[in-house]
C-alpha cells in the first residue's frame, strides 16, 4: 500500500513540478577554474519535505518513471546553463535502467533541441554496472549521441564489476573516481598509490579523470601531483540551486 501511494504521489510530483535541481561545480584543477556543473535532482514533498535521490530513484526505476523524470531533469539543466557562461558544460546522471533502453538518444536529442543548448555542452554520466545487460542498445545509443557531439563519462568509476572492459569496448570521454578512493587516501599510503595508478589508467585511454568527494585542500593539492583533470566535492562546492552557484573560485596550491 505505502509503495503504490508512493508511485501515486511520484506522479503527482511530475505533474505538479516538485524535482528540483541542485548544481555541484566541477573543477579544472590545470586551468584553476569551475569547468562545468552537475545536475543533481531534489524531490521537493508536499510532506516529507526535501527528498534526496536515494530515496526516490529506485522505486522510479522499478516502475519505469524514471524516464519521465529524467527527461524533466535533462531539459531543466540543458535550459538552466544557458542561463551561465558560455564556456561551461553540464553533466547529468542517466539511471543503469535508461541506458539500456531503445530511445534515450532520442530523448536527449528533444531535451537539446527544445532547450537550444549545444549538444558539445553536455555529458551524461553513467554508472558503471549498467553496460553489461544489453551492450549493443548502449553502444548505438552512444554513437549517435556522439556523433553530434555528447560526451559520457563512467560514474563511480571503481565500484562495479568490469570497468576495464568497457573501457576498450565503449567510447567514453572520461571517468569519475569514486568518492570512497579519495576518502581512503587520508588512511593509508596504499590507497594513494591506487589513487595515482587509477589516473595513470585514466590516463592510458586518454580518459579525463575527475576525482569526486573532494572534502581538504591537502586531497586537492595530491591530486594535482597525480596529474588528475578534475575534482569535484564539498571542497570546492556543495550542491546548490542555480542561483546560488559560486562559479569564481580559485584554489592556491
Ligand atoms: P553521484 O552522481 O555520485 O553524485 C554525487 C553524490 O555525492 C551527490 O549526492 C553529492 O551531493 C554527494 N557529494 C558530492 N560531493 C561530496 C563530498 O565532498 N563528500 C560527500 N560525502 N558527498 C559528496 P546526491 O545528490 O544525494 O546524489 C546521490 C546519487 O543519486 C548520485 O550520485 C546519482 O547517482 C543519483 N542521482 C542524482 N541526481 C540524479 C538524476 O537526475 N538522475 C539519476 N538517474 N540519478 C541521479
Ligand atoms: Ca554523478
Ligand atoms: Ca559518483
Amino acid at each position: 500500500i505505502q509503495r503504490r501511494e508512493m508511485e501515486k504521489e511520484f506522479r503527482e510530483a511530475l505533474s505538479e513540478g516538485q524535482f528540483k535541481l541542485v548544481y555541484q561545480p566541477r573543477y579544472d584543477i590545470k586551468t584553476s577554474r569551475i569547468a562545468a556543473i552537475e545536475a543533481l535532482v531534489r524531490w521537493q514533498h508536499p510532506r516529507h519535505g526535501l527528498l534526496l535521490p536515494d530515496q526516490f530513484i529506485p522505486l522510479a526505476e522499478e516502475t519505469g518513471l524514471i524516464i519521465a523524470m529524467s527527461d524533466i531533469v535533462l531539459e531543466k539543466a540543458c535550459r538552466d546553463l544557458l542561463l551561465l557562461s558560455p564556456d561551461l558544460s553540464v553533466s547529468v546522471n542517466i539511471s543503469a535502467v535508461e541506458f539500456n533502453t531503445v530511445g534515450l538518444a532520442k530523448r536527449v536529442k528533444t531535451a537539446l533541441q527544445k532547450s537550444g543548448l549545444e549538444p558539445s555542452r553536455l555529458e551524461l554520466e553513467i554508472t558503471e554496472n549498467v553496460t553489461i545487460s544489453n551492450p549493443e542498445v548502449t553502444l548505438e545509443t552512444m554513437t549517435q549521441l556522439k556523433a553530434i557531439g555528447v560526451r559520457f563519462v563512467i560514474d563511480d568509476f571503481g565500484t562495479g564489476y568490469s570497468a576495464l572492459s568497457y573501457l576498450k569496448r565503449f567510447p567514453f570521454d572520461g571517468i569519475k573516481l569514486d568518492k570512497s578512493f579519495v576518502f581512503a587516501m587520508e588512511e593509508s599510503d596504499n590507497a594513494k598509490i591506487i589513487v595515482e595508478n587509477i589516473i595513470g589508467l585514466g590516463k592510458a585511454y586518454s580518459l579525463a579523470v575527475t576525482a569526486e568527494g573532494v572534502e581538504t585542500a591537502e586531497q586537492l593539492k595530491r591530486l594535482k601531483q597525480y596529474h588528475c583533470d578534475e575534482a569535484q566535492g564539498y571542497f570546492i562546492g556543495k550542491p546548490v540551486a542555480l542561483d546560488e552557484l559560486n562559479l569564481d573560485v580559485a584554489f592556491s596550491m
